[in-house]
């Protein structure tokens, strides 16, 4: 079961061994000016296990192209055939909600699901593919959210039956379907539904892209023309890092495949916050374009970096490690 189960793994290095979650947990998801506010929502995204993105792969492909109306007659007919299989598993205990291709589903009022299912999907998922991904799934996409950690666990037993689920939820891409403990806070659930969406637009990204940008949308601005990282609990420890000469060099992280090896912490902090300074630089939608279509073969990664920055990697990484210790995080 471990391999099929993705997650938004991982602690920072300064929460190490944690089971519980840090007290004062940032806010995730923000509402774009003079919207609304989102649902409650703060978390970490943080797992005990994780597993290469890549390896298993879900069935992306054929997706929908962004031209075709969407979404399709058969996508809805299969939302509504999923909404009706839960109902049935489920019975009054989740109520469940659809906004094709998403089905999602909850131990909450309908009023509530439906409000964690705007603010920390349907919107998320409609800025990430105006601002990044042309192609949308043609599959079901299921989420079940529950409203504290007795419910979760319960439900989380299933998937993890030694026991060890993540603490704020997982993503298992072999049936397209996230489990949260929505009261941890939606950015979690922004975070899995980035790798949920990518797959269709972009079949196997490497890991540290795929983490990176997941880990960008845990803390993020939701507005119609696209999705915005901000600074979150990740920073902290990559500063620290940074300040004691120990992060590894951008190079090693974009070209070694150990992402999820020893010092998986601080890759997703320094993933997180290169893909951030692609953002901040104005870059990021470009990358991601050209790393879609060119991100084959050795160096390809390194390539595509200095192709977009116009720079050799080693000339960049100053620049980045400078911009990163002015950022601030308060929790
Ligand atoms: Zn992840």
């Amino acid at each position: 079961m471990k391999q099929w189960i993705l997650c938004a793994a991982v602690l920072a290095t300064a929460c190490a061994g944690q089971t519980d979650a840090p007290a004062n947990s940032p806010a995730q998801t923000q509402p774009a000016a003079g919207s609304p506010a989102p649902a409650a929502g703060a978390a970490n995204a943080s797992a005990q296990r994780a597993v290469p993105v890549n390896a298993p792969a879900p069935a992306a492909a054929p997706a929908q192209p962004a031209t075709a109306k969407y979404p399709s007659a058969e996508l809805a007919a299969l939302c509504g055939k999923k909404a009706d299989d839960i109902r049935r598993q489920y019975g009054r205990k989740l109520k469940v909600v659809v906004h094709p291709p998403f089905v999602i589903a909850g131990d909450m009022s309908e009023a509530k699901l439906d409000s964690h299912a705007k603010w920390s999907v349907v919107r998320p998922a409609r800025a990430m593919w105006t601002a990044y991904f042309d192609k949308k799934p043609d599959k079901v996409i299921t989420t079940l959210l529950f409203a504290g950690a007795d419910n979760y666990k319960l439900h989380a037993r299933k998937d993890y039956p030694s026991g060890g689920a993540p603490y704020y939820g997982y993503y298992t891409p072999a049936r397209r379907t996230m489990v949260m403990n929505i009261n941890t806070g939606g950015g979690t659930l922004v975070h899995e539904l980035t790798h949920a969406l990518i797959v269709y637009d972009f079949p196997n990204p490497p890991t540290w892209f795929n983490e990176g940008l997941a880990s960008l949308h845990e803390q993020c601005q939701v507005a119609e023309a696209g999705i915005t990282g901000l600074p979150n609990w990740r920073l902290p420890a990559l500063q620290g890092a940074i300040k004691a000469k120990t992060l590894r060099p951008l190079a090693e992280l974009v070209t070694r495949r150990d992402f999820y090896g020893p010092l998986q912490g601080i890759n997703y902090a320094q993933a997180r916050y290169f893909v951030m300074y692609m953002q901040h630089k104005g870059l990021l939608v470009k990358f991601y374009r050209y790393f879609r279509e060119h991100a084959k073969g050795d160096d390809a990664d390194v390539r595509a970096v200095e192709h977009i920055f116009g720079r050799k990697i080693s000339d960049i990484e100053p620049a980045f490690l400078a911009w990163v210790m002015t950022l601030k995080f308060e929790r």
